[in-house]
């Protein structure tokens, strides 16, 4: 799909690197005040002011972390801005400019990469940041894109890894297991599709988990909702990975044990379909899943009256004195410990034969 072999598609080097980074990027005006200066020289030059100034990297590299046979482009464009997004999210801090580095091989015409931009244009309008610079280069091998994310909040508002306390509540928002699940479909169809091509799935009954896995959203809200509830969380993550091995890392920063209840996962019903169709524990895809980009944090008990009936979040445990012990509840008795079964999104899915 993505040889060159159409006449009509644009060849990279017709451009050349400056007509082509110029090409891109000339329709990102920067709208944010602490953006100084953005693409076009040497460096951009960015105004904290008050604040401090949280970055953050991340790598996307094909058949990897995406799969070109079924993530369309555009998506690809927003879905890599909205992880990087996340990172800033969940540090408490509002995250307003970005910086792209790209390699591509010439099998992309021009027209594959505006596509790529036009999806992060769309993430930037509507997260409110700026593209303030980059690089690009050619690659032999696969697409890799490289977002740096950078965020600004005051000292006292940013929220590390570490710091919950025994009885501290433990919180998410949103709901869980979406990401993962939508891909198993993906997957599963394009199994499909390379053996008949001319079969058309219909994927009507999976729209909500197909949405989780290509179009995620970044929950850049949150630090104001949080801020409107008056809750200070004492420690605080994003659900990138499973939730089990998100629940381990505030457990190992924050020297503090979970127990967690199983029934009050959030999970759409759309999850609990679709896991029952492939013969999985929807649980167990929501423990050891990921991409879910939902937030994932501690509250002191005292503010569980602020948090119980928002619609946003949801408590599914506490913290508990002893770090050895990160159990899940299931039912009424049966508490099992909690591990991260090293299988984080990312590796499962570089078992996608390279196309
Ligand atoms: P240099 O050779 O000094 O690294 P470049 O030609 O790579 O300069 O970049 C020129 C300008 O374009 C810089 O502001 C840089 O940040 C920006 N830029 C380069 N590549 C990209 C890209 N893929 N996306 C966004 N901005 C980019
Ligand atoms: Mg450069």
């Amino acid at each position: 799909m993505l040889d060159n072999k159409n006449p009509y598609k644009t060849s990279i080097s017709e451009y050349g690197e400056f007509g082509l980074i110029d090409h891109l990027t000339n329709n990102f005006i920067p709208k944010n005040t602490s953006t100084l200066k953005g693409v076009g020289d040497d460096a951009a030059v960015l105004d904290p002011k008050d604040k401090k100034v949280l970055v953050s990297t991340d790598m996307l590299l094909e058949n990897i972390h995406f799969n070109l046979a079924y993530t369309p482009l555009k998506h690809l464009g927003y879905k890599a801005v909205v992880i990087g997004l996340s990172d800033l999210v969940a540090m408490n801090a509002t995250p307003e400019q970005i910086l792209v580095s790209i390699a591509v091989s010439n099998r992309f015409p021009v027209e594959a990469l505006e596509e790529i931009y036009t999806g992060m244009h769309l993430a930037c309008k509507h997260y409110s940041i700026d593209l303030v610079g980059g690089d690009t280069a050619s690659s032999h091998l696969g697409l890799v894109i490289n977002i740096t994310t950078i965020g600004y909040a005051h000292k006292e508002e940013i929220v590390y890894r570490k710091g919950a306390q025994p009885n501290d509540l433990l919180v998410v928002s949103g709901d869980l297991g979406g990401a993962y699940f939508g891909l198993q479909v993906l997957e599963r169809e394009n199994s499909v599709f390379k053996v008949n091509p001319n079969l058309q799935p219909d994927l009507s009954s999976y729209t909500y988990i197909l949405e989780r896995q290509l179009k995620p959203e970044a929950r850049t809200e949150i630090k104001s909702l949080l801020k409107e509830m008056d809750i200070h969380p004492t420690s605080m993550i994003d659900i990138s990975d499973g939730l089990a091995s998100e629940i381990i890392h505030l457990s190992q920063q924050s020297k503090v044990g979970f127990s967690i209840y199983e029934e009050k996962i959030p999970m759409d019903s759309q999850v609990i379909t679709t896991a029952e169709e492939f013969g999985i524990n929807p649980v167990t895809g929501v423990l050891n899943g990921g991409e879910d980009y939902e937030i994932l944090f501690t509250i002191p008990i005292e503010d569980h009256d602020k948090i119980k009936h928002n619609p946003n979040f949801t408590i599914i445990g506490h913290a508990t004195e002893n770090q050895e012990n990160v159990l899940i509840t299931k039912g009424n008795t049966q508490r099992i410990p909690l591990n991260a079964q090293g299988w984080d999104a990312h590796f499962s899915k570089s078992k996608q034969a390279p196309e």
